[in-house]
């Protein structure tokens, strides 16, 4: 009898119908023989919902009281689902977090999973009780209320299944898997069957929102397999593996697998900045939790070079005030942002060391009179920040450029 994690978004649990629905697919997985532990997000647009409250009250409400606030969403979902449950003749317990004893550390609102105490857990799969767990939630050493970050629950459902040794963790989303590029902007995207954690790690962190950034890390430090399932459809979905069980699997010989794109980026640029000042310009950037991406430093003078940065769009106000204050004390030139730019990457394990993809990338686009901004690479990912405007139209030319149309 193996043990599986499901992990159901918000838009999986978004009203009652489909909290019935998700009720008969936990019931099909215990009717196959297995203990299932089921980890919830908050019922769509409720997170927001209660962010938006807080932000009336307070632009930046008080980090561990917003955590208190945020953490709720989750336990509305969770005891619906016990609720459908019991109500079919299954044996069902909800519990939040602090009774599941999921440890984390204090950072409010990006709080890192420390340890989890299977002991109930246990005890409750072996009375054959499905679990239902909130997502997204912890608690910190002096019994505070903690949240994971946006998009929490999928680190919370790979952290259960790696504490209890499950085969799996499988997140049940509104898309049935992972795809070569986002369905709704390249209506002839793919889906991946096999991808590896650091292939999908890199995707994740340059914009694929269908995992979180942290659910991917946890796993590949754990080697726990991540499927990734529709809760609208039936079928194999996506699964994320460890690089030795893909190469096995896959047959796949292209280059690039996906085109993820990230609409939420800002370009600042600031003039006259000389080598000497730059330590003071990033510390100010990551005193204020804020993430340069794409740096870029041109010029020949180490007195008076130009800095070219992309930062998270949210965090723009928040950048261009950390870096006003030391303008003035470490006399940089203007800073100018643009709050309308889009980062689209090409990313592939068959990428490495391939310079030609650049090349690829910069011809596709500028044979569309697409003009870059700023490029760059790692070893198996290629970006490039363009205008917002065509940001639809460079995606669907990546991905035809590079051969992942489905009729191709
Ligand atoms: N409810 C939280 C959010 O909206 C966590 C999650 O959905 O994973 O970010
Ligand atoms: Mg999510």
């Amino acid at each position: 009898m193996a043990v599986i994690v499901q992990k159901y978004g918000g838009t999986s649990v978004g009203s009652l119908s489909r909290i019935e629905a998700v009720a008969e697919n936990v019931i099909a997985t215990v009717r196959q023989g297995h203990q299932v532990v089921v980890v919830l997000s908050a019922m769509a647009g409720e997170t927001n919902r209660l962010l938006a409250m807080a932000q009336q009250l307070d632009a930046q409400p008080a980090s561990r009281e917003l955590d208190m606030l945020l953490a709720s969403g989750e336990q509305v979902s969770i005891s619906l689902l016990a609720i459908a449950l019991v109500q079919r003749g299954i044996s069902a317990i909800s519990l939040l977090a602090h009774q599941v004893g999921i440890q984390t550390d204090n950072r409010f609102g990006a709080a890192r999973i420390q340890a989890i105490d299977t002991k109930r857990l246990s005890q409750a799969l072996s009375q054959e009780q499905v679990i239902v767990v909130a997502g997204f939630q912890g608690q910190d050493q002096e019994q505070n209320i903690t949240t994971l970050g946006r998009g929490g629950s999928d680190t919370s459902a790979v952290a259960l299944a790696v504490a209890l040794h499950a085969a799996e963790a499988q997140i049940f989303t509104d898309v049935d898997g992972v795809y070569s590029a986002d369905p709704r902007l390249v209506s002839c995207a793919q889906r991946i069957n096999y991808l590896r954690f650091d292939e999908m790690l890199v995707m994740a962190s340059l914009g694929a929102k269908v995992l979180q950034n942290r659910a991917v890390e946890y796993a590949y430090q754990h080697n726990m397999p991540i499927r990734v399932l529709s809760s609208f459809s039936q079928g194999e979905g996506t699964l994320v593996l460890p690089k030795e069980q893909v190469l096995a699997e896959s047959q796949d010989s292209n280059l690039v697998t996906s085109i993820v794109h990230d609409q939420q980026q800002a370009l600042i640029a600031i003039s006259e900045v000389s080598d000497s000042a730059l330590p003071a310009l990033f510390d100010a950037l990551d005193n204020s939790a804020i993430e340069a991406d794409m740096v870029q430093l041109i010029g020949e003078s180490s007195l008076a070079k130009q800095l070219l940065f992309t930062v998270n769009r949210d965090k723009l106000l928040c950048a261009k005030n950390a870096l006003q204050e030391i303008t003035m004390c470490n006399k940089f030139g203007t800073i100018r942002s643009r709050d309308s730019v889009a980062k689209i990457s090409a990313v592939g394990i068959g990428l490495n060391a391939h310079a030609k993809v650049v090349g690829k990338i910069v011809a596709l686009l500028a044979s569309s009179e697409i003009d870059i901004k700023l490029i760059s690479t790692s070893e198996i990912s290629c970006s490039v920040v363009i205008d917002e405007t065509y940001l639809v139209r460079a995606v669907q030319i990546l991905h035809s450029g590079f051969g992942l149309d489905s009729s191709s």
